[in-house]
């Protein structure tokens, strides 16, 4: 069976395109045409008044992780490493310490999260098997004006909370 190919006409190479200022001249006009439309019909416009006015998160979206902690506040994290070794970007760094209290056997002395390597997958979370890691803290804006505040210590991540409506319940504790 014959496939059909439509050859699409690259744009951009008559004269009139090379000159760039018909081209421009015809880019404002769509401008001026939809600033009229807008300014005529401004009812159909919709602002934000960002940052003041937040946006609407649903609760299953990835954003800037957090560690939860247990009803005595103490960390749920058992420093499996899975989280770690499932991150496509290799950004989760963790340092296992021994955990004394005989909850379990091990606890992170250190996880730290570098977001600027972050792909906000979420494969992190998929993979850990105790719900000790989550994106539901709502946070989709993270900045800064250096790279070493980029790095999330554990202590920030465990002292950010979830979105209301995304606390683990007593079964999940
Ligand atoms: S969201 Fe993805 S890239 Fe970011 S830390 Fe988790 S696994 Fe790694
Ligand atoms: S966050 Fe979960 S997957 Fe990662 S080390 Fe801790 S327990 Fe393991």
């Amino acid at each position: 069976m014959a496939i059909k190919v439509r050859t699409v006409e690259r744009a951009g190479s008559t004269l009139m395109e090379r000159l760039y200022l018909p081209e421009i001249i015809k880019g404002m006009g769509i401008t001026l045409r939809h600033f009229l439309r807008n300014l005529h019909d401004s009812k159909n416009i919709i602002v934000r008044d960002y940052p003041e006015q937040k946006v609407e998160i649903p609760p299953r979206w990835r954003g800037r992780h957090r560690l939860t902690t247990r009803e005595d506040g103490s960390i749920k994290c058992v420093a499996c490493f899975m989280c770690a070794t499932n991150c496509p970007a290799k950004c989760i760094f963790i340092e296992a310490t021994e955990r004394e209290d005989g909850v379990t056997e091990k606890m992170p002395a250190r996880f730290d999260i570098d977001l600027l390597e972050c792909i906000y997958c979420g494969f992190c979370v998929e993979a850990c098997p105790v719900d000790a890691i989550r994106m539901d803290t709502g946070i989709f804006s993270v900045v800064t004006d250096n790279r070493a505040d980029m790095v999330v210590t554990k202590e920030q991540l465990m002292q950010t909370p979830g979105m209301p409506g995304c606390e683990p319940t007593k079964e999940e504790n």
